[in-house]
């Protein structure tokens, strides 16, 4: 899809000029520019498109480094990053990421999708975004909480709970927040517990934060089947990664009477047509920190593995990208559509190629963006960050309803923003432009224009 004008022709090359070869940078500022046509048209405190200039452009951003040792006292060094993307609804807010293909583009990128997802939730967050290029993979504890206190040794000044509330994303569980807010609280002799959210459920975290991400994903689907008169009931779901989203994407999918049929890791896939056993994932993944080989090797002749070929080959009602950016491409979505596949939501950040989302969207399947169907997270966290401010604790099932509700208006908002615009039906037009007004009005309203 091209851009629907000069004046957002020019925003977009202005990004491309002032952030050479953020490629995945681009690829988000341009997936929300090219829905952004009407906004000019209609708004005239948009139409010189001053605002989208100065949203694409970070409020600040960190980069810094992270030196720490290893169990055989051999001296490590890494990059830390923190873009602090907009805080015009709220204080930044956003994941830490930690992964070998995290640079500054990435960090960006993430950031970027932040500021639009959390608007939607309608809750006051600013978003923000941040990690670091190291490996947790095969590192013992002891090295993991080295290289946590050692990051947070510097990020530390710039956080606080009215100011920026990092949490966790790829690589950054329960294990990595407890090591950051340990730090956090030695150096500032504060137990601030708003500064950081995904926290244990004893030391100031909230219940569903850890389902919420995978549960509200689901919900939203069962809001797009709803809006069709269909359910969960008897589909089948194929569920890409193997994570905390994708984990509790399939139990949620279970509960609503679906069935996962396939889900992978990095490597590669296993098909159990019965329908995933997710205790058995969750021990591997969880417990043993394990692979889908071991998965398969557990279900003997119930489940096969798969090396070498797109999970997107197993036919499906319903496909949830949940591993990471990029991998649904045009390919894999062709197979989805010839398939009969009827819904595509994302799980991941930015998971599914443009070209991908061209192809889907010919074919009629519908198609949910993560800044919409995976808010869940991000809203349950800012749930969190109510009851730290509190000093509350909530139950699993008012947390859950809190989070069902957030999922419920999320849609709605997608779909009316569509109509609204010209799009009806299209959820990236409504999660775009829903997502973008809510930010663009408070900054006009602050001043920051
Ligand atoms: N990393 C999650 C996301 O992509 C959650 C962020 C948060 O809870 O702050 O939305």
């Amino acid at each position: 899809m091209s851009l629907p004008d000069d004046r957002l022709t020019a925003v977009f090359d202005e990004v491309v000029r002032r952030n050479p070869g953020e490629q995945e940078f681009h690829q988000a500022v341009r997936e929300v520019l090219e829905n952004l046509g009407p906004v000019v048209d209609k708004h005239a405190a948009f139409a010189d498109t001053e605002i989208i200039r100065r949203l694409c452009e970070p409020e600040r951003q960190i980069i810094f480094r992270v030196p720490w040792a290893d169990d055989e006292g051999r001296p490590q060094l890494n990059r830390g990053f923190r873009v602090e993307f907009n805080s015009a609804l709220g204080p930044y807010k956003g994941g830490l990421r930690f992964h070998p293909s995290v640079y500054l583009g990435i960090v960006k990128f993430l950031g970027f999708e932040q500021i639009f997802k959390n608007s939607l939730t309608g809750l006051p967050i600013g978003g923000a975004k941040g990690g670091s290029d190291f490996d947790p993979k095969g590192r013992s504890d002891a090295e993991v909480m080295r290289f946590c206190q050692s990051f947070m040794t510097e990020l530390y000044r710039h956080l606080g709970e009215y100011t920026d509330v990092p949490a966790g994303d790829t690589g950054v569980g329960q294990r990595e927040i407890g090591y950051l807010f340990g730090q956090y609280k030695r150096i500032t002799n504060r137990y601030e517990s708003g500064v950081l959210t995904g926290k244990g459920l004893n030391w100031g975290g909230s219940r569903v934060r850890t389902e919420a991400t995978g549960y509200g994903l689901v919900f939203f689907v069962d809001e797009i089947l709803k809006a069709a008169d269909a359910s969960f009931d008897g589909m089948t779901v194929v569920v890409s990664g193997s994570g905390n989203v994708a984990v509790h994407a399939v139990q949620k999918v279970h509960q609503l009477g679906g069935r996962v049929v396939a889900c992978s890791d990095s490597n590669g896939f296993v098909v159990d047509e019965d329908g995933i056993d997710l205790e058995l994932l969750r021990e591997i993944k969880e417990e043993r920190r394990g692979r889908m080989t071991d998965y398969a090797e557990a279900r003997g002749d119930k489940a096969r593995y798969v090396e070498g070929e797109s999970i997107w080959s197993v036919p499906c009602d319903v496909a949830l990208p949940c591993a990471t950016q990029n991998e649904l491409d045009e390919d894999g979505a062709r197979r989805l559509a010839d398939h009969g596949c009827r819904v595509v939501a994302e799980g991941a950040n930015m998971p599914t190629t443009p070209e991908a989302i061209r192809v889907l969207r010919d074919a009629g399947v519908s198609f949910a963006p993560g800044k919409a169907a995976n808010a869940g997270g991000v809203a349950t966290s800012a749930l969190e960050m109510q009851q730290n401010a509190s000093r509350d604790t909530w139950t699993f099932e008012y947390t859950e309803e809190r989070l069902a509700e957030i999922m419920h208006s999320v849609h709605d908002r997608c779909l009316e923003t569509a109509e609204e615009y010209g799009s009806p039906g299209d959820y990236v037009a409504g999660a775009n432009i829903g997502g973008f007004i809510r930010v663009a009005d408070a900054m006009v309203a602050l001043g920051l224009v």
